[in-house]
């Protein structure tokens, strides 16, 4: 973003104001003195307005191995979330790259980093999403083919990108899904007349669930994680 608009954007003054700021030497960008109000800000330089640090936080970016029964929401009157097992310094800042339902466990991502966290998400990047599934009824023959051809999905008029199944065991799947539709692997299953019993998200593009977290631990992505999604 231009400087002189995230002045504007990051304080009370007008656009008009905030270019005069920059002009008379009250900006720093990163230690220096920036007065060219067409300089590029960064995401998580640091920005400040005299005393006034309007910018400059870490980037966070962290997996966590979420257990049953959490929700996937900053705060919920009445169940724990997932944020309850984040440091609590933390906390204010994160938000989640990827919902699961409350009774979904495995890989969940959490950052402060909005621009990042749009790009694992984003349907149409078709970022490949593997669930364990474990379903009420066996597996029928035509799962798979009818997920491959894609499963229609009435509420957001789309068919799914074709998904991946790789059988474990009569009641059990490996899933591969492409986008992340509310509820999309539950309603997948519906349509081919089955019930989802317990899901589990093993792996987010590179990003594959760190089999040393038990459940409720987290830890920090590694730099090639965070890379990995461009
Ligand atoms: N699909 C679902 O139905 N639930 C999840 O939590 C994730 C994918």
């Amino acid at each position: 973003m231009r400087l002189d608009k995230f002045i504007c954007k990051h304080t009370p003054f007008s656009h008009q104001h905030s270019r005069l700021m920059i002009a008379s030497g009250r900006v720093r960008v990163g230690g220096d003195v920036v007065t060219d109000p067409r300089a590029e800000v960064d995401r998580f330089v640091a920005v400040w307005l005299d005393d006034r640090q309007l910018q400059g936080e870490d980037a966070h970016y962290l997996m966590l191995h979420k257990p049953p029964g959490y929700l996937s929401a900053t705060e919920d009157p009445q169940h724990p979330t997932v944020l309850d097992l984040m440091p609590s310094a933390l906390r204010p800042r994160l938000h989640i790259g990827g919902r699961l339902d409350r009774s979904t466990s495995g890989l969940l991502i959490l950052t402060n980093d909005g621009v990042w966290s749009r790009r694992l998400t984003e349907p149409k990047q078709k970022i490949p999403k593997v669930y364990r599934v474990k379903t009420e009824r066996p597996i029928s023959p035509e799962t798979e083919s009818r997920f491959a051809e894609g499963i229609y999905l009435a509420y957001e008029n789309l068919t799914t990108s074709p998904a991946q199944l790789e059988q474990l065991d009569e009641h059990e799947v490996r899933l591969t899904i492409y986008e992340g539709r509310y509820h999309q692997v539950k309603r997948m299953f519906a349509q081919v007349g089955n019930r989802v019993v317990a899901l589990h998200r093993e792996r987010m593009g590179a990003i594959v669930l760190d089999v040393d977290l038990a459940p409720g631990e987290h830890r920090a992505l590694t730099e090639a994680e965070v890379a990995s999604v461009r």
